[in-house]
């Protein structure tokens, strides 16, 4: 909360300065009261709560992650779609190398990456 109230008269007023950090103080004045006093700075954190129903009895949703070179050590890397956002490698097929190899004709420094010698 950006918003607090001075503790002589009540007034509502909005912290309008440079940012401060966690527990620094400052003084303000009233505009209200013109009296001085000390704001401090504390900020809260937050979490997010997201279904992972995959993690609950349900099912994985693999996808392979989009990268250059798609194929690493001859695996992909997979996220899960379906709410754990989990990370695994498969085993790429020897046509998926070969395809793979096509692509990166040119750059043989990432074939070696994808055939992982
Ligand atoms: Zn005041
Ligand atoms: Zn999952």
């Amino acid at each position: 909360m950006s918003d607090f109230a001075c503790p002589y008269c009540g007034a509502k007023h909005e912290y309008d300065g440079d940012p401060m950090g966690q527990d620094k103080t400052t003084e303000y004045q009233c505009s209200e009261c013109d009296k001085l006093f000390l704001i401090t700075c504390s900020y809260s954190v937050d979490y997010a709560a997201n279904k992972a129903d995959c993690l609950n009895n349900g099912n994985h949703v693999w996808k392979d992650a989009i990268r250059t070179p798609y194929i690493i050590n001859r695996k992909i890397k997979q996220r899960c779609q379906g709410g754990c956002n989990r990370e695994q490698n498969r085993t790429a097929t020897e046509e998926e190398i070969q395809k793979e190899l096509a692509g990166l004709e040119k750059y043989p420094g990432l074939k070696s990456i994808t055939l992982g010698n």
